[in-house]
């Protein structure tokens, strides 16, 4: 939210110093003088060389006025640069300012900035010329725990590299950029009337110091903080996924509508509680009664699911007041998405509810799945089965493509909701029920925008150290956001922030569809590595060297076996074998090595993880050259062909239950990467009895990304 230009004032950069230093942030030694003489003489005084600035509270990018005069080695030179600024005669100049020179070569640059979502936020990066040139920043959330400002350090590259020794200037004084960074944060908590702070630069000495020469503060009202919303509890919201009855208000035969296929597919799900069809023309559909009204309903309703046009919606409250309904699934679009007139109808739907204590969910959602009881409320008719998987999702055509894939990839799901709109229950109430829901392992969000940003962070971290909280970002980009905001009536914000918050909570951050099932697959079915270091078995050279490459990028050690490891595997593989990791099994038939091999890679301390690639899959690969053979090869028996492939199969399970064993006993995910499977290929692979499930992707970068994740939120815990 812009602050209106005229409630904003900037500080001079003196005042602003001022303030600064009664928050540990070291500044530069300065003198503010009225005239050229008396700069002159605050010159003397600091001892040359000095730096001489124009100084006034309108001022800001002072160099680009002509203000900044540095390097100035006795008194003349001073002199002579006042009277230049004092000819330029800019307007709001009130003066000097007389600064010591500081020497270094490297700058940084640290401030604080509002965000309308998350509040206050503090910021380093790269500063002086390459702020612009690079737009290196990292950035958290206000108040800062000291490990916030260390990983703020370490997170960019540039800056990070200019922190250690550089041309012959001593490594930065780590400790004093840390204790500027949350001196810059208690500032931010503590006056809310600041709205902005800049330092920049904030120049490394040649020592390893580091001094503010530059400071801008900007004051202004503070914003009225928001009154909190009602919460709904998580109890509330476990209620609409084990309704004992549900009644669907606009129930249709018409084609395609949703008062079509949201009862159709609760039907045909198998859903064993009453289903109750409510349409005012009354009748039957397909062979069951339909009420004319909810009063008409003898039983009780547990959930009213709702698909009539929005004007008609605000006149069900009453009946469902008098009904006794608590329960409303609203899926009727036309609300708070469409302008001002949808949001008033919202608003007035919402206290509406309140006043009835019906809780709302929705409007504008796509509806919600409990694969557990056969609840399948969706328009789509996808079904995916039980599992420790919840979903909610912002938007409801994104919540049906990645319910569809899971399915397809075998990863179970706990509970999906479309949470739409969100005008009374958000996708922070959703997550904070996953949160005490046994059921839920894993939880994955698709998130455009949340209503309350500082709550949200608090609950994602919360939640986080129980179980990740995977999150699917959509409006990374200007494109995006212009698209999310026309879509769900919510104003994205800005991608980066939303990077801090999730470095900050725990978020398990990724950025395409696919990715956040990957991760969700493997946080779902594996063990925590507990740290990063990779042993990898392939068959074939290539496909190591390409999954070494993809675990450097990823932070991912590969270190080399260690010689016990080498002797040991000397005395089972055959003598031409890799000997480094990768450990590469190319050209062995012996259907034993793969299981030798991955267990001693299992039982190795020396890493954390493994990824085999290429040793299931090998059926794919023999079912092509039999259809082959068949045609070619007249005298090819189909049974003895049968067989051949009904032993590769069995060997394939067995090496897949092989690796789930291990995976229990060394307390180390094992991730496979899958051969070529002609669009077959499945990730999930579950074994009768095990603690662990088969993970095998079909690309190694899949599979790289999936561990990267994990070895992320392990540091997340560990932290
Ligand atoms: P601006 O308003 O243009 O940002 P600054 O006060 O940051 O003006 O000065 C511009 C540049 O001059 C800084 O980026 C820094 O490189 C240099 N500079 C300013 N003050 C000092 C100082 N006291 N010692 C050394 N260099 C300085
Ligand atoms: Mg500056």
């Amino acid at each position: 939210m812009a602050i209106a230009a005229a409630n904003k004032r900037t500080l001079s950069e003196n005042e602003s110093k001022i303030i600064l230093s009664g928050y540990d942030v070291p500044t530069v030694r300065e003198v503010v003088a009225a005239d050229p003489e008396a700069a002159v003489k605050a010159a003397a005084e600091i001892g040359f060389p000095v730096v001489l600035k124009g100084h006034g509270g309108a001022l800001a990018h002072k160099s680009e006025l002509g203000l900044v005069y540095v390097g100035l080695e006795d008194e003349s030179a001073v002199g002579n640069a006042a009277q230049k600024i004092l000819s330029g005669a800019p307007e709001g100049l009130e003066g000097f300012l007389v600064q010591e020179f500081i020497k270094g070569r490297r700058e940084f640059l640290a401030g604080i900035f509002r965000d309308p979502i998350y509040g206050p936020m503090v910021v380093f990066g790269l500063g002086g010329v390459l702020t612009e040139a690079l737009s290196e920043i990292s950035m958290r959330v206000a108040p800062l725990e000291r490990a916030d400002a260390e990983e703020m350090l370490v997170e960019l590259r540039g800056a990070s590299a200019l922190m250690g020794e550089f041309r012959g200037e001593a490594p930065v004084d780590r400790e004093a950029v840390i204790g500027t960074l949350l001196g810059l944060s208690k500032l931010a908590m503590e006056r809310p009337d600041v709205a902005e702070v800049d330092l920049n630069p904030l120049i490394a000495t040649p020592d390893g110091g580091i001094v503010a020469v530059d400071a801008l503060v900007v004051i202004a009202p503070p914003e009225e903080p928001i009154p909190p919303r009602p919460q709904t509890s998580p109890e509330e919201i476990g209620k609409i996924f084990y309704p004992k009855s549900v009644a669907f208000i606009g129930a249709t035969t018409g084609m395609g509508k949703w008062g079509q296929s949201l009862p159709t597919n609760l039907i045909a799900g198998g859903y064993e509680g009453e289903i109750y069809l409510v349409n005012p023309k009354g009748g039957e559909m397909w062979g069951r009664h339909v009420y004319k009204s909810i009063s008409e309903i003898e039983g009780e309703i547990g959930l009213a699911v709702v698909s009539i046009p929005a004007k008609g919606v605000l006149e069900l409250i009453p009946e469902f007041k008098e009904k006794g309904v608590k329960q409303v699934l609203l899926i009727t679009s036309g609300f708070g998405e469409t302008g001002e007139e949808g949001r008033d109808l919202e608003k007035r739907l919402v206290e509406a509810a309140r006043d009835a204590e019906v809780v709302l969910f929705g409007p504008n959602t796509m509806g919600i799945l409990n694969p557990w009881i056969n609840l399948y409320i969706t328009g789509v008719h996808t079904r995916p089965h039980a599992g420790g998987t919840a979903l909610i999702s912002q938007s409801g055509n994104m919540g049906v493509q990645l319910l569809d894939y899971a399915s397809r990839q075998g990863i179970g799901i706990r509970a999906f909701g479309g949470s739409g709109n969100e005008a009374m229950v958000t996708i922070e109430d959703f997550m904070e029920a996953f949160e005490v829901d046994d059921e839920t392992t894993t939880v994955l969000l698709y998130l455009e925008s949340v209503k309350e940003g500082r709550r949200f962070l608090k609950s994602a971290k919360r939640v986080g150290m129980k179980k990740p909280v995977v999150v699917l970002k959509g409006g990374r980009t200007a494109a995006g956001s212009r698209a999310a905001s026309s879509h769900t009536g919510a104003m994205a914000s800005d991608y980066r922030v939303f990077q801090a918050v999730a470095k900050q909570s725990g978020i398990v951050s990724v950025s395409q569809p696919v990715e956040m099932l990957d991760a969700s697959a493997a946080f779902s079915s594996l063990p925590l590595p507990k740290g990063r270091r990779v042993a990898i078995m392939t068959l074939g050279g290539g496909w190591g060297v390409v999954t070494s490459d993809l675990c450097a990028e990823h932070n991912l050690e590969v270190p080399e076996l260690s010689q016990t490891l080498v002797s040991k595997l000397d005395g089972v593989l055959p003598p031409y074998w890799s000997r480094t990791n990768p450990v590469d099994l190319v050209g062995e038939n012996d259907p034993d090595l793969p299981f030798i091999g991955v267990e001693a890679l299992a039982a190795w301390d020396g890493c954390d993880a493994v990824i085999n690639l290429g040793i299931v899959g090998r059926r794919y690969l023999l079912k092509w050259l039999l259809t082959s053979l068949e045609k070619v090869d007249p005298g090819l028996e189909s049974s003895s062909a049968e067989q051949i492939q009904g032993m590769v199969d069995l060997l394939e399970q067995r090496y897949i239950d092989h690796c789930a064993k291990l995976m229990e006993r060394y307390d180390k995910p094992i991730i496979g990467v899958e051969l070529a499977s002609g669009g077959a290929q499945r990730t999930l692979y579950e074994i009768a009895g095990a603690k662990y499930k088969g993970v095998f992707f079909s690309t190694p970068e899949r599979a790289v990304r999936a561990l990267s994740h994990m070895c992320s939120y392990q540091d997340f815990i560990n932290r």
